[in-house]
């Protein structure tokens, strides 16, 4: 995950409670990209410091565990550079250029200048950070599949003209829902319409509040239909089945108005964020354990790292 600001509860249905199920039965490395968010964002890196520990606090807060996962940050694992470097003299220009996200992004991202060569070339990193610890599988969505393909195409090349050092990486999708933001529209960063694993319950309340809902229930004797409303959507990924069936219900038949389901999801929410919000105080109260995980992390990636750099130049023959 890139250090792109505080996490929401986009990031955890989509991304992070996939990561916490994978521990249980694969050995995972989670890092946070912080040289990736330098390829779009690289004018103004003042808050990067910042966000890359907020990501690691919401991370711990969340459930990842750094007993079960090898936690870090990617720019203190420097054979991330190095095996880039190496496979960016492997990697045919036109593969990049091809990429869909590069065409896209250049496109439509405005008033960034992104025709760098660290932009174009962010793919062959992404496959440096896979290709380093030997990844079998990438937990990723549909949007990453190119890049995916084109890992598995660099590690072939590699393989063919040196020795064969890297599996080719699968990608290991998951059904994930598009989390709606409280304006109805997806839940992004981008649009303000979030609502954070670190807001208070008094923020998370008003911010649902606030939500929209079905556009065409506009009085409270109005039925409504929860398979268009974005606080009906929310409900599936947070409420207890009990509680989604009688709102399903209630809500066709007006039984009940908008502001009592905005209740009984706000009343669900803060009950699924609990652990969340007192692991996050805990961690708070002991600094230095977000260290001591992150030096730790690093410890284990880097000698994983080590060890595949050394077979790396092995195979090129290079010291
Ligand atoms: P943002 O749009 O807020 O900048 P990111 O692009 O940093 O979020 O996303 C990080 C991860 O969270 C990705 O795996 C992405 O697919 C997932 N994600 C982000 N927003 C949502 C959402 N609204 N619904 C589902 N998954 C999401």
């Amino acid at each position: 995950m890139q250090p792109s600001g505080l996490l929401h509860l986009g990031n955890l249905f989509g991304a992070l409670d996939n990561f916490k199920r994978l521990q249980a039965d694969h050995e995972c490395f989670y890092f946070v990209a912080d040289w990736h968010a330098l390829s779009t964002n690289y004018e103004n890196t003042t808050r990067i410091r910042e966000y890359v520990r907020e990501v690691l606090i919401d991370w711990l807060a969340a459930g990842l565990d750094p007993a079960r996962s090898t936690l870090f940050i990617q720019s203190r694992v420097p054979e991330h550079a190095v095996l880039y470097l190496l496979l960016s003299m492997i990697t045919p220009v036109p593969w990049l250029e091809r990429n869909p996200t590069y065409k896209e992004k250049r496109e439509n991202i405005e008033g960034r200048d992104l025709s760098t060569y660290g932009f174009l070339g962010y793919p062959v990193l992404q496959t440096a950070d896979i290709l380093l610890y030997k990844g079998d599988f990438v937990p990723v969505g549909v949007d990453q599949l190119p890049h995916l393909e084109l890992s598995r195409e660099i590690a072939r090349r590699f393989n063919q003209l040196y020795k064969p050092v890297f599996p080719e990486p699968q990608a290991l999708l998951t059904e994930i829902p598009k989390v709606p933001g409280t304006d109805g529209r997806k839940m992004s960063k981008s649009y303000n319409n979030t609502i954070n694993l670190s807001d208070p319950e008094a923020t998370v309340r008003s911010k649902l509040k606030t939500m929209v809902t079905d556009p065409a229930r506009i009085r409270r004797t109005d039925k409504g239909n929860p398979d268009v409303c974005p606080v009906f959507t929310l409900h599936k990924s947070i409420s207890a089945q009990p509680v989604i069936d009688q709102v399903n219900q209630d809500c066709r038949t007006a039984a009940i108005g908008c502001i009592d389901c905005k209740k009984l999801l706000a009343d669900g929410l803060v009950t699924l964020l609990t652990p969340t919000w007192e692991k996050r105080q805990e961690l708070a109260q002991k600094p230095k354990m977000v260290d001591e995980v992150i030096d730790a992390g690093t410890k284990k990636a880097s000698s994983v790292a080590r060890q595949t750099i050394a077979e790396v130049s092995e195979a090129m023959r290079i010291s």
